[in-house]
């Protein structure tokens, strides 16, 4: 039993909490954080792709000593169908910069050395501790927390959520819903292990160099999905994620998918004779903007996936999880600083924070999306992917076929797929959605 009281008790050690852990423990705060892992890391996954900017915001100089990959300098998307794929490829040299953009990470590595950041800044970490509740007083003030160690109560005058997206000790204490099996994906990843060199032969790097391949298509057999290839130092992780509704809907096993991605023909040389050493599976909050739940209350704060704080159609997570996690921090200082309570009033500072910042401002861009992707999800992700990929085919192959005919082969296709009105709609709703 710790017997103290804390400024702070940060739940969970992923991204988000180390984030905010860190962040008050080096503004003087006395802060505890539990972690249910083994150690920070042993619990999460990512693909993963570190956005730099945002961590530099946290830690500037972190590039001297965290365990990084790669720096990616190429992207590639392509759109797949059973046997072919059709590509968009961005690659510059620019990203070769001093300062690198975007790096492959493990995770299980990353969040071990941004959790030694943490002790570092003189927070108290607390590893293979599960929180079971939180304490809250007649009021309904969240006053501290209980945890599978038994020993009574731990308090603080705020506790941090940052346990992760199925998010449950908040969801059990009344303060969100459970996330609905519209609004997560569930994800499968493995990493391939193969030499350095070869690695750099087949995504044409040198150096510290990286590539990472985003693919939707028949993968994910008309499933709002993707999957994902990315190129780390000695390894390659490949996964693939749709939503939880969809599988539910299909009866579709999320590993089936993977192992048919792995055998499609452009992705099989790239892991030929690799060998696999890990597995993992995770859930992705996908709902947007319109699922964030309510994000502060009386004596808490929610951050990162246990909030919804995930911008699905650019694929960025983690960056969102330690920016909430560092806002709450500074907001819960500046709270503590003015020797204010932490009640939800002074801690809806926390919430102009996020609505001044990248995150909601780009989550409420996209709110439309999640719903439209899922809606015509047949359109996106099946059909128009195998029309691309034919009228590539039908461009490409040399017959004989006068051009003018391949011409109308295609167009007739999309037409006799989906109506004009149908591919004018779709494309309508798109660009509504998008801009
Ligand atoms: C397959 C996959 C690929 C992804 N790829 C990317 C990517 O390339 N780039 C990107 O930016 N994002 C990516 N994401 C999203 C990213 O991983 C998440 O947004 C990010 O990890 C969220 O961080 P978090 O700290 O909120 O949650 P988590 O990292 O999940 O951390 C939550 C922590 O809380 C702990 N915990 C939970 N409950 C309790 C409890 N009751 N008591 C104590 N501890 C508890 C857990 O053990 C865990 O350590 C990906 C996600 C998946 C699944």
């Amino acid at each position: 039993m710790i017997d103290e009281k804390f400024d702070a008790i940060v739940v969970g050690a992923g991204m988000a909490g180390n984030a905010a852990a860190y962040t008050m423990a080096k503004r003087g705060l006395k802060v505890l954080q539990l972690e249910r892992g083994e150690y920070s890391g042993s619990k999460n996954v990512q693909g993963a792709i570190l956005y730099a900017d945002m961590m530099e915001k946290i830690i500037p100089d972190f590039r001297e000593d965290a365990p990084l990959e790669r720096h990616l300098i190429e992207q590639r998307f392509w759109m797949m169908t059973d046997n072919s794929h059709t590509g968009l490829q961005y690659r510059s040299d620019e990203f070769n910069e001093e300062s690198p953009n975007r790096y492959t990470i493990i995770r299980a590595q990353f969040d071990k050395w941004f959790s030694s950041k943490v002790r570092e800044a003189g927070a108290l970490v607390v590893c293979e501790t599960t929180v079971t509740e939180l304490v809250q007083d007649a009021y309904g003030k969240v006053i501290g927390v209980k945890t599978d160690r038994g020993g009574g109560q731990i308090h603080a005058d705020v506790v941090v959520l940052a346990e992760g997206v199925t998010g449950l000790l908040g969801t059990r204490a009344g303060l969100r819903k459970i996330p609905k099996p519209t609004e997560v994906a569930l994800a499968v990843k493995e990493m391939h292990f193969l030499p350095q060199e070869v690695i750099e032969q087949r995504f044409n790097l040198k150096g510290n160099e990286g590539v990472v391949i985003e693919a939707v298509g028949t993968i994910s057999k008309g499933m709002t999905g993707m999957g994902f290839i990315y190129s780390n130092r000695e390894c390659i992780s490949v996964g693939l994620g749709c939503l939880v509704s969809d599988f539910q809907a299909s009866g579709v096993s999320p590993y089936q998918l993977l192992e048919k991605f792995k055998s499609h023909p452009s992705v099989a040389p790239l892991l030929e004779g690799s060998e696999v050493k890990e597995y993992a599976a995770h859930l992705i909050p996908e709902g947007g903007y319109n699922a964030i739940p309510q994000l502060y209350g009386d004596g808490w704060v929610v951050v990162g996936d246990a909030a919804q704080l995930n911008n699905a159609i650019h694929r960025e997570g983690s960056n969102l999880a330690m920016t909430s996690g560092r806002i709450a921090a500074e907001a819960v200082f500046q709270v503590k600083s003015r020797k204010d309570p932490m009640t939800a009033q002074n801690l809806s500072l926390y919430k102009k924070m996020l609505d001044d910042s990248f995150i909601m401002k780009d989550l409420k861009k996209y709110k439309d999306m999640p719903k439209l992707l899922h809606i015509q999800s047949q359109n996106f992700f099946l059909t128009y992917p195998q029309l691309v990929n034919k009228a590539m085919e039908n461009y490409l192959r040399v017959d004989g076929t006068p051009k003018k005919e391949k011409q109308k082969l295609t167009m007739k296709s999309f037409v006799s797929a989906r109506s004009w009105a149908g591919l004018f709609g779709d494309a309508f709703r798109l660009a509504r959605a998008w801009r």
